[in-house]
């Protein structure tokens, strides 16, 4: 084994610099020793195969996911030859990784574009590991991740990011840099990890290509944006839990229902596609492995007594938008829409809503978390004098939302907190199951979190009009783009809304823009 003097690590402290080198030699490639299924164990690689950096994922009290991709030429669809690969890996007790505690092989298949899934597990519990891969004379650099607290043991704070819709061509990924310096035992990523389309204005960089439709074309978008070095980083220095929104697959897809009405079988061939390179590049667990155009990722992570998150998928099950404009999918805004109120409506599905209902009504954990990716809270649209709704969030489905609701108060979920991203700013507001009936119960606290990069859909200075209109709202910003931090501990949650200074400069600064506090027994924030 080679000395420790070679181990390169992948976050804070590293230098910039070492990305950089790592992609730019000229040749590409692996040059075969063998024209068998497996290439040579010896295999050198001309380039890194290990562009795409390391991540983790999915932390449980004596494991996790770890993942890498093979992809010397990540752009050009990976540069793997078609080639079964063995690599191996090591997690390590410290730093150094002088103190190896599990190793193994696994293999590279060319079946998945050569991503590598590793599910751990007889680690001890809320520690952090350390971990690297090799294959041939290729090392990758060390990431960092750590296990989740032992089943139902006491835990005095557990700090979590939360992230959404990283739109790569409207800005630098540096939010990215700044998370890694904070303290966190986890990140949430809440949908919109790559964009399919290429939309607003004042771009930075470009995606280079049309919008993705079949497997290559997804591995292609999905590698474009994981080559940015400050989502690596982010990926190597934290495990990380994730779900998607409509972007990954298409703009305001709903089920099998394209926004273009697209035949349904030849939606799902692209559904299937999207799902899979989604798959490929993410740190899932096996749970999670897709069949065709399913994959289930709704899930429960735990993390002792304190929390536990709900992960919830609200595209691939969810009825069609209701009231669409003629001709069309996809959401709209609508004012006389009586179907909205259709009681056999839902956005998580039968199976899906069944599955949270039974969880929320056994709950144990002090604080119960949703991990979902659209608004909750009630936001009417101002059109005229009537009332208009945007039908692509919980507004389209609001039955469903108010099912969701009572059962969360008739259950008694202790501290129920929704955490949600989309629409491209930041949200605080008390969720209630009768947003018109001002003595309806807050029953839980909601904060959507604004977009890494994303342009948003309105300007401040509409902020104030809305939270007049709806006293449930307690805080709006549209103009600041970044993240959401939250600190639990058994008394409080305190929420940080993470704000760039722009996103169109990559050295740009960050500052909290507002912190809450939700106290435990009270739902609903309270400014810190
Ligand atoms: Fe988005
Ligand atoms: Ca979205």
């Amino acid at each position: 084994m080679k000395g420790m003097a070679h181990t390169r690590r992948c976050v804070p402290g590293l230098s910039r610099r070492d990305f950089l080198l790592r992609t730019s030699s000229a040749a590409a490639g692996l040059i075969l020793g063998s024209r068998l299924g497996f290439a040579s164990p010896q295999a050198r690689f001309a380039r890194d195969p290990f562009s795409l950096g390391v991540a983790s994922g999915y932390p449980r009290p004596d494991g996790f996911v770890l993942w890498t991709r093979l992809a010397p030429d990540p752009l050009e669809g990976g540069g793997m030859l078609l080639k079964l690969v063995r690599v191996s890996w090591e997690v390590a007790s410290d730093e150094k990784l002088t103190r190896v505690v599990q190793r193994g092989t696994a293999i590279a298949s060319p079946d998945y574009a050569h991503a590598v899934h590793v599910e751990l597990q007889g680690l001890e519990p809320d520690r952090p590991y350390w971990y690297r891969f090799r294959t041939g004379d290729s090392s990758s650099c060390v990431g960092r991740t750590r296990t989740a607290p032992a089943p139902g043991s006491a835990v005095d704070r557990i700090r979590f990011a939360f992230a959404s819709c990283q739109q790569y061509e409207q800005g630098f990924f540096t939010a990215y840099r700044h998370m890694v310096s904070e303290e966190l035992d986890v990140v949430i990523h809440l949908g919109d990890y790559i964009y399919e389309s290429s939309w607003g204005i004042d771009h930075v960089r470009k995606h280079g290509a049309p919008e993705p439709i079949t497997l290559e074309d997804y591995r292609a978008r999905f590698a474009l944006y994981r080559s940015d070095p400050d989502l690596q980083a982010a990926h190597a220095a934290f495990p990380w839990i994730v779900t998607w929104d409509d972007h990954e697959v298409d703009n305001d897809y709903a089920n099998e229902r394209s926004q273009d009405l697209d035949p349904p079988e030849w939606f799902l061939a692209r559904r299937a596609a999207a799902y899979r390179a989604y798959y490929e590049h993410m740190p899932l667990p096996r749970s999670a492995h897709p069949f065709g155009p399913h994959m289930r990722l709704h899930t429960r992570v735990a993390f002792g007594s304190l929390l536990d998150f709900y992960v919830l998928d609200d595209r691939q099950y969810r009825s069609h938008h209701v009231c669409p404009n003629p001709g069309k999918g996809g959401a709209a805004i609508v004012e006389e829409c009586p179907q909205r109120l259709d009681p056999s409506r839902t956005l998580l599905g039968s199976v899906q809503e069944e599955w949270l209902f039974g969880s929320l009504g056994q709950a144990r954990a002090r604080w119960n978390v949703l991990a979902q990716q659209t608004r909750m809270a009630q936001r009417p649209l101002p059109r005229d004098s009537r009332r208009a709704f945007w039908t692509d969030g919980w507004d389209g489905y609001p039955i469903a939302r108010r099912r969701l609701l009572e059962h969360i108060h008739a259950s008694r979920t202790p501290n129920p907190l929704v955490i949600g991203g989309d629409i491209h700013s930041f949200w605080v507001s008390d969720l209630k199951p009768d947003f018109d009936d001002p003595g309806s119960p807050t029953v839980a606290t909601e904060i959507v979190g604004t977009s890494i990069t994303s342009q948003p859909p309105g300007r401040d200075e509409e902020v104030d009009a809305v939270k007049s209109k709806n006293p449930h709202i307690r805080f709006g910003n549209y103009s600041r783009r970044g993240y959401v931090t939250i600190e639990m501990t058994p008394s409080r949650a305190r929420v940080r809304l993470r704000a760039m200074d722009n996103v169109t400069d990559s050295l740009a600064g960050i500052s909290t823009l507002r912190s809450f506090v939700v106290a435990e027994g009270r739902p609903g924030a309270e400014t810190d």
